[in-house]
């Protein structure tokens, strides 16, 4: 458990990991604090998108669940923009079992199992929402998938986490997400890699699609 980031060290962070993130207007004060608590936060949540051209979506939120549904909207770009700073619509309920896995860093991620109770996701996990159809086919071009390991690592180096505070949708989630539509378990070897270096570090980013290379854009959970 940890106190949040200021938006100040949120972005100290995060530029210096290499992100380069873009502040929309008004993010520092765009929230779903109303709604209830934020913090203490105990990890990092992975999400695609779904869809395309979703920006806007991810800071209004849609009728039926408020905005911002992230803190971060990541473009196919690698464009990283602020969306929130505070509590998010985008975790729902996590699963205890798995929650629990994450605030031990536990080796393994259990599947998240409703049976074992559920907790707030949105008061204790940071999100980032990956632009990418969701689809399996849809690839995460290098440029995106390296700002998304180094956006995760920022956090995990802020706070002292290990790669495992890092964790996908679909490992937490008691109501069948299935995202992000790649294998969690590279992602949090890449971000390991990262932690393992100073934050400054910046190795050649992957000139081939990552889904291609490894794998991941095969759906596995
Ligand atoms: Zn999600």
């Amino acid at each position: 458990m940890a106190t949040p980031l200021s938006a100040d060290k949120m972005i100290a962070a995060l530029k210096a990991e290499g992100v380069a993130p873009v502040e929309r207007e008004g993010w520092r004060t765009h929230n779903r604090n109303e709604a209830g608590p934020w913090g203490g936060v105990n990890g990092v949540l992975i999400h695609h998108t779904a869809g395309r051209d979703s920006l806007d979506l991810v800071w209004d939120g849609r009728s039926d669940l408020p905005g911002p549904l992230a803190h971060t909207h990541l473009a196919k770009n690698g464009t990283a923009t602020m969306t929130g700073n505070g509590r998010a619509n985008h975790a729902g309920r996590a699963a205890r079992n798995a929650f629990d896995a994450v605030v031990a860093e536990s080796s393994t991620h259990p599947a998240p199992s409703a049976a074992s109770g559920t907790v707030d996701g949105n008061q204790h996990f940071y999100g980032i929402e990956i632009e990418n159809l969701g689809d399996g086919d849809d690839p995460y071009p290098g440029a995106q998938y390296d700002k998304a390991v180094r956006w995760a690592a920022a956090i995990c180096r802020a706070h002292g986490w290990t790669q495992h505070s890092v964790v996908g949708h679909k490992e937490t989630s008691v109501e069948g997400k299935i995202d992000p539509s790649f294998s969690m378990n590279n992602f949090r070897a890449k971000v390991a890699d990262r932690l393992s270096h100073d934050a400054g570090w910046d190795p050649v980013a992957p000139a081939a699609d990552e889904g291609a290379e490894d794998g991941t854009g095969v759906l596995d959970g």
